[in-house]
């Protein structure tokens, strides 16, 4: 029996007013609408080499960029992969690629050459940059390489030629709030990854409710310096740091790849002020005793989010940032960025509630969901999140199913988070209903990993599921049904795995059983097997 509530009662928006947002701004448009009073503001600091940029060199940059692409024979509408670690370049294409009202697919760029030739043909990729030790893994594509790095390999091309394009040689476009402008890949609720169409529109929105608005302590602004440690191929990074960072007009200190004495040094050096983090990283933060060597004062925010963080964590690293605000942002790729926000950051006199998501991100509509029948409950009781909003995708492409399967008749995204509002609005999310494994905030889709698995000739049956883990959030497992007659040890099958996946994808255990619970539909039973491994787990 559920409380069912009623009329618009069920419904939960941001305690702060609503903002008027523009409709009718190309993203490129709206993150630099404010460049006449910004230009000659630090925007893009690289933490590798100390190039400081300013916002009219981005912006020229961007600009010869998409002039460069043009050149290539990138028009409107095409696709571009970029297949970059975080650096300058990847603003620039990201950029370049939206003036001309092209669309960025966004990879990891430690993907294998199977997990990147799936997206770019997925995506139909008409070109790609990367790094020249990547270059392997693109070049049976038949498409242009460009690299980033010198020596150029045979073949590709630089992007430093695309950058002495004239700014002048981009084509006019009318670009429409409704085109796409970023396609990342996210297996939402269930299911292989698919292509997840972000418009203009919808980045635009997701950026204002972030930055935009009179609350000049809310989130970031001009004076700020923001810490880009996060993988850029992912909406966190890409929007709710790089976009809302271009934006609000702070300085965004790009950094390849994680380290934390690098990380700290970066921190002093730039006076961080913001910090938007992962819980791993928080996790080696709050453990290292190095912290205490460097500066850290100037820090005034740690945002975490991407996966669930605990209170004990966030005490800890409390205590080692005494200037620091800490609170939790809730996002999904589908939503295009957060969907809630901890108010922490705000002017009084929001409370600063440990452990909770924040609260939902301003105009937006948030319900919860009995998830078996789609009725909304009240506060308190835990259901299914669903959020509402312009900021929310397209659809996924070329998969009208499975976008009719997350995205309901009255505009409602079914997220696939369980979780509950309390009396002061904050946001609880206390399971997940979707097959989604998250490893160190990084997406992990079970139903990859099983294909996978039941393509090999030993294998007859196959489920992947989450096993907790204190580092890193969940670890994949899998649990195997072998041919009969068959023999293959644990080791053999992750080995497998493990050659044809991306590091955060790799089985961390093998369990051999005799069937793999299924419904009478044929649907794993992956509670089952969640209830089965916690048994495992607990004796031993
Ligand atoms: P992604 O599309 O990769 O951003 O993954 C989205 C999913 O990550 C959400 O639907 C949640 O399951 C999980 N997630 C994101 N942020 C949080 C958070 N702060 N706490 C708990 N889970 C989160």
């Amino acid at each position: 029996e559920f409380a069912v509530a009623t009329t618009e009662k069920h419904i939960y928006r941001s305690k702060l007013p609503s903002i008027s947002i523009p409709d009718d701004l190309p993203l490129h448009d709206y993150c630099f609408e404010k460049l006449p009073e910004i230009s000659n503001r630090p925007c893009l600091i690289d933490g590798a080499t100390g190039t400081i940029l300013s916002y009219s060199d981005v912006h020229l940059l961007s600009r010869r960029a998409a002039a460069g692409l043009h050149r290539l024979g990138i028009q409107q509408g095409d696709v571009i992969m970029i297949l970059l670690p975080n650096s300058p370049a990847f603003a620039f294409a990201f950029l370049g690629a939206s003036f001309l009202g092209a669309i960025s697919t966004t990879a990891n760029s430690f993907y294998t050459a199977s997990e990147v030739h799936k997206q770019a043909k997925a995506s139909a990729a008409k070109l790609v940059i990367t790094e020249s030790s990547h270059v392997h893994k693109v070049q049976d594509l038949g498409v242009d390489i460009i690299v980033i790095d010198e020596p150029v390999p045979a073949g590709c091309r630089s992007f430093s030629e695309l950058l002495s394009a004239d700014e002048n040689e981009i084509p006019k476009v009318d670009i429409k709030p409704d085109d796409v402008v970023a396609l990342p890949y996210s297996s939402g609720t269930t299911g292989l990854p698919k292509g997840v169409m972000l418009t203009h529109r919808s980045l635009v929105t997701g950026v204002a409710q972030q930055v935009d608005g009179e609350n000049p302590n809310l989130y970031f602004h001009r004076e700020d310096v923001l810490l880009c440690v996060l993988p850029l191929f992912h909406i966190y990074s890409l929007i709710s740091v790089l976009l809302c960072g271009l934006r609000a007009g702070s300085a965004i200190v790009i950094m390849k790849k994680f380290n934390l004495v690098k990380l700290m040094e970066l921190v002093e050096k730039y006076r961080v002020t913001v910090a938007p983090f992962v819980p791993p990283i928080v996790v080696e933060m709050a453990k290292s005793e190095a912290v205490d060597s460097y500066d850290m004062s100037s820090v005034r925010m740690v945002m975490s989010g991407a996966a669930p963080m605990g209170k004990e964590l966030q005490d800890t690293l409390t205590a080692k940032l005494p200037n620091a605000k800490l609170g939790q942002g809730y996002g999904m790729t589908e939503v295009g960025s957060v969907i809630s926000m901890s108010l922490a950051f705000a002017k009084e006199p929001f409370p600063y509630t440990f452990s909770s998501c924040g609260t939902v991100v301003r105009n937006a509509e948030l319900k919860i969901i009995e998830p078996e029948t789609g009725a909304p409950l009240l506060r308190n009781q835990p259901g299914e999140i669903c959020i509402r909003g312009k900021q929310i995708m397209k659809g996924y492409l070329n998969d009208p199913e499975a976008t009719e399967r997350i995205i309901d008749a009255e505009g409602w995204l079914h997220t696939g988070d369980i979780g509950y509002v309390d009396d002061d609005e904050e946001i609880y999310i206390v399971d997940r209903l979707k097959e989604l494994i998250k490893y160190k905030g990084f997406q992990v889709a079970p139903a990859e990993l099983e294909a996978l698995l039941i393509a090999h000739p030993k294998i007859v049956g196959v489920a992947v599921v989450p096993l907790k883990d204190d580092l890193c959030g969940e670890l994949p497992i899998a649990f195997v049904v072998l041919l009969n007659g068959n023999e293959i040890t644990e080791d053999e099958i992750k080995q497998y795995v493990s050659k044809q996946v991306v590091f955060y994808k790799r089985i961390h255990r093998v369990f051999f059983i005799e069937a793999i619970p299924k419904s009478p539909s044929g649907k794993i039973l992956r509670k089952d097997l969640r209830v089965r491994l916690a048994e495992i787990a607990q004796n031993g």
